[in-house]
This record gives structure tokens, sequence and C-alpha cells, in this order.
């Protein structure tokens, strides 16, 4: 997806993953020893004919894109134009050059991805400089490379044999095949004639939960000594998103430099696994902030005479539950018993069912109620988090809404007030910020300022939120925010903030 496109919506911030996927296809341990036969072997590999040998070759396929990621309320789509490219080469070997772009867009770049033997490269655009990409991200990326091209999944499914490929013919029609790959457990349907129909991979995602992944081939049929989809349908899961992708193929295999294909010169390493050690850190008298390096996010948690309310609960479920063991442990004495969000990206809400297990009150506009019961209601079967364990069918979340916009708890300890300042966030149709009056201080998730060449600036929304403050009559001394936490200051002096907005005015 292109950086004017479609990933221009994706979260810069959803790096962290518990998932540390090799790439490699893994060891089963209930591997048959010999793995299939022949004859079996011979099939799969007709499903998808042989890679091409010193050469490499291409097929371009056009379509839509549909995209929910971060946009104003959950479930949200937006639609984009598609243009892949897929050229493959020897086993192992190949590459993506996807081009997305809405109607809007006036520019157009092209995202390619290089798959090489035990690598996953991607670089944003032509020229750009490739990254090394790994665990759950590299398995994505290379998945949908594979599905395109029948020719490289045969090749994958071939790899397995002996380290858990397994399946067989379940009617006259179809036959299915199975292995435990990077991405997931990966099933390959073929009909009667050996040709692919479908794939599906059981996902186990930190946040989604239990998901399977498709692709659909509609008309697979030789090209030459290949064999490719006259269209497909296939589902992707980009950290902190997902995607449908409809396309149809143009035109036939086109001949591609083998060079196209070749490792870079310079590659940016994977970013190291950052620190997943939760920081508990003195905000003011009774206000902490959990910082999450890896996740890149900082919520806050306001201790009351009896309790915490938590602000912000990360991205998935295993970071909520780091910051609920974070805070235990400093507060054995005071559990969490509510929780809010600012909005419903999941930056925010990704942890809320670490929570949700422990039957805390949801603190967030009547609007966004039903989105926390379908967290609540999250199928996490494969593998179960506390809240699937102790409630396998999930939970009625106990759901305090705004009113009127505003929500507020108080005792001789602290005071806090909830506002949803809905539009003038510029970012979601409900967006809550977060006020301290005693301390005089202002959190919120993602309006107010970012770092960039080691310059603090205002965000583009930053105006939008100091509106909704005048409007609100609060006076900060201080802003905190969530996101981003590496490379940006944790807090600002308020009337700093309003003169980097004012400076960007101009
Ligand atoms: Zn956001």
């Amino acid at each position: 997806m292109s950086r004017s496109g479609a990933a221009g919506a994706l979260s810069a911030a959803a790096a962290a993953t518990l998932l540390a996927l090799a790439l490699a296809i893994p060891a089963a341990a209930d591997a048959p020893a010999g793995g299939l036969g022949a004859a079996v072997l011979a099939r799969l590999a007709r499903a998808g004919g042989p890679l091409p040998a010193d050469r490499a070759v291409a097929v371009r396929f056009v379509g839509t894109l549909e995209l929910e990621g971060h946009y104003s309320r959950p479930h949200e789509v937006n639609r984009f134009h598609s243009v892949r490219r897929i050229a493959i080469a020897a086993p192992g070997i190949a590459r993506q050059d996807w081009t997305t772009w809405s109607d809007d867009d006036t520019t157009r770049s092209t995202e390619t991805t290089l798959l090489l033997p035990g690598r996953v490269l991607v670089r944003d655009e032509e020229g750009g400089t490739y990254q090394e990409l790994a665990g759950r991200s590299a398995a994505q990326a290379a998945y949908a490379i594979y599905t395109a091209a029948p020719a490289l999944a045969a090749a994958r499914a071939l790899q397995a044999n002996g380290r858990g490929l397994a399946g067989g013919p379940r009617t006259s029609t179809l036959s299915i095949y199975d292995w435990p790959d990077s991405i997931g457990r990966v099933q390959v349907y073929l009909d009667a004639f050996d040709q692919p129909t479908a794939w599906t991979t059981f996902i186990a995602e930190p946040r989604l939960g239990s998901l399977t992944q498709n692709v659909n081939y509609y008309a697979c049929g030789s090209l030459g000594e290949r064999v490719w989809p006259d269209s497909l349908r296939s589902e992707g899961l980009p950290e902190g998103a997902t995607w449908i992708l409809r396309e149809g193929r143009a035109g036939g295999e086109e001949p591609v430099a083998l060079a196209e294909l070749a490792a870079p010169g310079h590659v940016e390493p994977a970013p190291a696994p950052a620190d997943t050690v939760p920081r508990v850190v003195a905000v003011s008298p009774g206000v902490w902030a959990v910082e999450l390096a890896d996740a890149d996010t900082r919520s806050l948690a306001v201790e009351f005479a009896h309790e915490l309310v938590l602000l912000e609960s990360s991205c998935d479920v295993p970071h909520g539950e780091r910051i609920r063991a974070a805070l235990r442990e400093r507060f054995p004495r005071k559990p969490v018993r509510r929780v809010a969000f600012s909005h419903y990206h999941p930056d925010y809400t990704g942890g809320l069912r670490a929570f949700l297990a422990d039957s805390v009150r949801v603190v967030c506009p009547g609007a966004l109620a039903g989105f926390v019961q379908e967290i609540a209601h999250q199928n996490f079967t494969v593998s179960p988090d506390r809240l699937a364990r102790s409630h396998p069918g999930g939970v009625n979340a106990l759901v305090d809404t705004l009113v009127a916009g505003r929500w507020s708890v108080s005792d001789a300890t602290n005071e806090l007030v909830a506002i949803d300042i809905g539009a003038l966030s510029h970012h979601t149709d409900h967006y809550v910020i977060f006020w301290l009056p005693r301390a005089r201080l202002l959190f919120e998730g993602d309006l107010g300022y970012f770092t960039s060449n080691g310059a603090v600036r205002a965000s583009r929304r930053a105006a939008g939120l100091l509106q909704a403050v005048d409007d609100a009559h609060l006076d900060p001394l201080t802003v905190i925010q969530s996101w981003p936490v590496r490379g940006n200051p944790p807090s600002l002096p308020f009337a700093k903030l309003r003169e980097l907005a004012a400076a960007a005015k101009q």
C-alpha cells in the first residue's frame, strides 16, 4: 500500500507483538516422520506449476482494496484502487510492487516487498530504503505474495513436507492439505483437477483473537507452465488494521530482469525488540503514567481512595495484561475498577480485555458501547486469553456512558473529568480527553504534539484540541499524551503547546 494511499491510514505505532514468529516453516511436533508420498507431492506441485529456472516472470493484478484502518468510527472502510505486480523466481524469491490510491489522491507511490530466502524486505516508495521485517509483519507480508502466486505457494507447501504437511481427499471434488506455517495453520483447497480454490489460515491475533484469514481463487488456470488465478479475493491483517482485496489478473506472464529480485545493497535492520517492561512513572500526586516502550503507548492510572481508574489500555491483550500486572504490583490494595479510552483506535482499546476479565466498568461515549461489547465477546479460542479462559462465551461488559459528553469522578484523593470533544478532534466521531483539575493536567491520546528531526511540533489536530479546551473553560498547566512515547517528550507545558500550534499556523 502506498504511503499516499492506504498506508497513511495505518498506525505508525502498532509495532509490537508477542508473537516472535520465524519466517521458516516451524517444525511440527506431531509431524509424520516420512511426510506425504510422491503422488500427493506431485498433486501439490501441479497446483502451482514449476517456478521459472534462472529467470523471473511477473503477473499483474488490478482491483480494489477495502481497508478498515484508523478512521472515524469502528468498522468504517475506505476504498482504494489497487495495482499489484507479483514477480517470482527461484523458491522463496519474489517481489511485489503494490500501488494503491484513492479517488482523492493526487500522487501515487508504489510499495515494494522483496522475498529473499528467509527474509522479507519492504520499502514504502520507489527509490526509498528497504527495511527488514520481522515476526508477524514479515509473515503477513510474505503470505500476501505467496497466495497470489500458486507456483510459489506450491513450493512453500512442499517445503513443509516432513514438517507437518498433512491432508488428502475430503470428497470426490475436494482435497485439503494443511501445514503449520509462520503465519498460523494454513489449509489449501484443491479441486478435482488439482487446481487451488482457496487458502484458509487460522490466526491467533493478539488484539482480535482467533480469526480465519482467507484467500479465494476464481478460476485458476495454466498460463504456459504455471498456474495463476483469473481473479482472487484475499484478506489481510496488517498490524492494527484489516483489508479485503478483490483483483483480476491483467494479461499473462511477462519477463522480469532477475536483477529486480536481487538483494538491495542497503537494508535498514528490523527494529530491535524494544523494552517490554512497563515503566510506572509518577506524574503528579496520585497520577501515574504506565509507559510501554515496545507498544509505544502511555496509559495513565489515576488514584482514588480505594481504586484506580485507568486511561488508555495500549494496543493488544498481552500489553493490557502487562499494564495490569505492573499496577497490581505497585498498588496491591487498589484494583483498577474503571477503564476509559480516548478513542476506538487499536492503540487505546487493544488491551481492554485484560481488564474486562476483572469485571471493570468501561467509561466511554454511548455510541461506542456496542464496540466495547464486541471486544468483550471476541473469539479467543485458538490462543485463549484470561477473559476467554474465565468466560468462554464472552462477558457483558459493564459500560458507563458519558452523559451530554461528560463523565466525572472525585473523592478526597483525586478528581477526573472525561470530556468528549467529538468533531473538534478532527480524528474520530467521538474523542474523549481527560481533565485532572487538581493537578491542572490534561491527558489526551494522539492530538497534541510529535517530534520530527529533533524538534517538537504541534500536530495538525492540536488546533481543534485547543479549541475544545477553551470551549470547556479548562486551564491546564501541563498536557500529557498517550502516543507516541518513543522519541517524544512525555509532557509539555500547555502554554508551549499553544505556542507550537500558533507557529504551525503560519
Ligand atoms: Zn488515533
